[in-house]
């Protein structure tokens, strides 16, 4: 843990994941301040450089040695509406009601900035050692039902499970889900869960019920294979829908990019093939995730076979061999390109002088 001289208080504590990180001997990217009392006062004080107040939030972002460092006053927050996104009640409260509004007790631990004392009010570090994800109250589902996936999340990260008590609050959740929810919150741990690239984890995203958060008109995909083993083939713009695509995800916010990949898979899904280059031939016009997609529910080993070989044949033949020929340049090129890149999906050893030859027989 990165120690700066300038933010060593009496009042100053390092919390959250940071915290769980070190006593795990793990590196963490992210390192967040909370302030007993408030946090714009306390910088102003100190006459660090400040560059953003948010008071509503009692929130301020100071720069130090040319990094930005978010600072937050202890706050309390409620939910008028259940699985909406919170209000802020009182900013300034105690260090350990800050701790109680948070997701599990691994996550609510405090370090002194100053003295380096380890707080420790729910029996986190026991749950650390026991590697079990608890939740502070029994109405925190409820309150936001995110936490449900962040705890997927945890458990892939770290491989702990559910205390028992925990697991029949989400069980007894997700028999009884309010749709009627913060959408936003649900897709942003739904990527960071998926990205994590495990099929594991959507095993487990189905077996426990999870999926029924995403909406209320869901169906189980019967999925051929593992869908890690497809996804480590390629460096794909978004690992997640890969996963995610499989659901109904009406409910999300999707960008331009991943609207496109979802209808993309939504025109492939039922089709099939009689032939590897009747594939590749459509499979070439459309995002690699969808491609993806299309393989788990129907043919795995064909999107396979696409995604690792045969979207990388090419012909020998270039533009300047076809001037060679006499070939005017022109919209014919790219039919020739395509006909013989499809001969190569037919033959994969197919020469230079064959491709010549394939050439002259047909156009000249
Ligand atoms: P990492 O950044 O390594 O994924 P993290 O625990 O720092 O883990 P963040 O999402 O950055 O995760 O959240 C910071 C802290 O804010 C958490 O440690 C937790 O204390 C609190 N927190 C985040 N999301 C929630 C939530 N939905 N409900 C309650 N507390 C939360």
């Amino acid at each position: 843990m990165r120690i700066i001289s300038e933010l060593q208080d009496k009042n100053l504590y390092y919390v959250g994941g940071v915290v769980r990180d070190e006593i795990l001997g793990l590196p963490s990217l992210d390192m967040d301040y909370c302030y007993e009392g408030d946090a714009i006062n306390f910088a102003r004080t100190k006459k660090l450089n400040i560059i953003k107040e948010n008071p509503s939030f009692g929130t301020v972002r100071v720069l130090i040695d040319g990094i930005e460092i978010d600072i937050a006053s202890t706050r309390t927050e409620c939910y008028p509406s259940p699985g909406h996104l919170p209000v802020v009640d009182k900013i300034g409260c105690s260090l350990i009601d800050d701790l109680k509004r948070r997701d599990f007790t691994i996550n609510a631990m405090a370090k002194n900035t100053l003295s380096g004392e380890i707080i420790d009010y729910f029996n986190s570090n026991d749950d650390l050692k026991n590697k079990k994800l608890r939740v502070l109250h029994n109405r925190s589902f409820i309150d936001d039902p995110s936490r449900i996936i962040r705890g997927l999340k945890f458990s892939a990260r770290f491989g702990f499970e559910l205390d028992s008590e925990t697991e029949s609050l989400q069980k007894s959740y997700i028999s009884n889900i309010n749709y009627d929810m913060s959408y936003h919150r649900i897709k942003k741990e739904v990527k960071e869960t998926f990205n994590l690239n495990s099929d594991k984890i959507l095993r487990k995203f189905i077996r426990d019920g999870i999926y029924k958060l995403l909406g209320d008109n869901q169906q189980v995909p019967l999925i051929k294979g593992s869908v890690e083993r497809l996804v480590s083939l390629i460096n794909l713009h978004n690992p997640w829908l890969c996963y995610a695509g499989l659901f109904n995800l009406s409910n999300f916010e999707l960008t331009k990019e991943e609207t496109e990949i979802i209808s993309s898979f939504k025109k492939l899904e039922n089709r099939t093939f009689d032939t590897e280059s009747e594939a590749y031939k459509i499979f070439r016009h459309f995002p690699d995730e969808s491609v993806l997609l299309w393989g788990l529910v129907r043919e795995y080993d064909l999107a396979y076979h696409y995604l690792k070989n045969l979207r990388k044949i090419k012909p020998s033949l270039n533009g300047n061999d076809l001037i060679k020929l006499g070939i005017e340049r022109g919209k014919l090129y790219s039919e020739i390109f395509d006909y013989l890149t499809e001969e190569k999906i037919k033959n994969p050893k197919l020469s230079k002088e064959e491709e010549l030859k394939l050439v002259v027989n047909k156009y000249l």
